[in-house]
């Protein structure tokens, strides 16, 4: 089969990578289509503690070519679409007993992170990966790949917005309007609350609108702290989602949060400097900080059943689609700030 290679920082080799051979619990996935996250622009970048060479891709979709004799044909068989949980969790520590995979403890040592001697990756950017049926999660037919594509990071999303149980008529700050920010805004409608979006580029502020924002604004022009108070009734929102890298902001995110609110760190921060924090304030303000990492085994479902039924349509989040041959292409479009979700397609 043919792989997209991430041998070093900034080089990438399409290469004949033996057909992985399934085991009896395992099916055969043939993915079709894999988004391009930010995880994998930094490993392009050199950003990364992950081990070269590398198969990146973890927004993946597909369709199912062999059965492993002991999968059930009653859940999966040859020719559905499928997508699968990512998150290498061992489901036997603390995390994953509890129902919170996405901390499982094994994660961060595992293959797909750290392979001294072999390719480390999620394996999305390959024509084939072997699945456990278990991590299957399966599509109706007429959903396009390059949608089902979306779930894994709109699960991410979900298992933030879930977290915040949003009450009808909150007032949700979401920082950015990159496809998570853009994610947040749509399912903080689907939850009933009024959403406010701090964006500095106008073209992504109009998006946002379009997909219900009620609010957008410029966070560079003037005091973006005194504009949410002024949206708030003078309190600052209920929740905060921050989707943006940058600790400066993460400061921000507090600042737009009211007294009794919570505040999202949903992004990993770039460079991941300490971030001064009014300890006192969260004291008697009663606000809550927290932080929100990946998909869980549910959250998961969930995104399936959001994509699935046209809960969500991630249509206008879809920017540009690349053949794997033109993997270079792609990563070198995804690249630019200004674009939205980069899938490359394997036929
Ligand atoms: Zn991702
Ligand atoms: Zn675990």
């Amino acid at each position: 089969m043919k792989a997209i290679v991430e041998t070093g920082v900034k080089q990438l080799e399409i290469q004949e990578l033996p057909t992985p051979v399934i085991e009896k619990d395992e099916v055969l996935m043939k993915v079709r289509a894999n988004g391009l996250c930010t995880n994998d622009i930094r490993d392009y970048l050199g950003d990364t503690v992950y081990s070269f060479p590398r198969v990146g891709g973890h927004e993946f979709s597909g369709e199912v070519v062999e059965i492993g004799s002991d999968v059930n044909p009653e859940h999966f068989q040859v020719g559905d679409h499928v997508v699968k949980y990512i998150i290498p969790a061992c489901g036997e520590c603390h995390y994953c007993k509890i129902g919170r995979e996405n901390l499982c403890v094994e994660v961060a040592s595992s293959p797909t992170f750290q392979k001294p001697d072999g390719i480390s990756g999620f394996f999305g950017m390959a024509q084939y990966i072997a699945v456990k049926s278990r991590d299957l999660y399966k599509y109706p037919k007429d959903v396009p790949f390059t949608h089902s594509a979306f779930t894994e990071p709109l699960a991410c999303v979900v298992n933030s917005v879930e977290r915040a149980k949003i009450l009808f008529g909150q007032d949700v700050v979401v920082i950015g309007g990159g496809v998570m920010g853009l994610m947040h805004v749509m399912l903080s409608k689907l939850q009933g609350a009024r959403v406010i979006v701090s964006e500095p580029n106008g073209e992504r502020r109009a998006l946002a609108e379009k997909l219900g924002a009620d609010v957008t604004f410029d966070p560079t022009q003037g005091d973006a702290v005194a504009f949410v108070k002024s949206q708030t009734e003078g309190r600052g929102a209920d929740v905060v989602f921050n989707t943006t890298a940058l600790p400066v902001i993460a400061q921000q995110a507090m600042d737009f949060t009211a007294t009794g609110g919570q505040t999202f760190v949903f992004s990993s921060l770039h460079p991941n400097d300490p971030v001064p924090t009014n300890m006192g304030a969260i004291h008697s303000y009663e606000k809550v900080i927290t932080g929100t990492v990946s998909p869980t085994i549910r959250t998961f479902y969930r995104s399936v059943q959001l994509i699935a039924k046209g809960l969500v349509d991630i249509t206008p989040l879809l920017d540009k689609t690349f053949d794997y041959k033109d993997a270079v292409d792609a990563f070198e479009y995804a690249l630019r700030p200004e674009t939205l979700k980069t899938i490359i397609t394997f036929d």
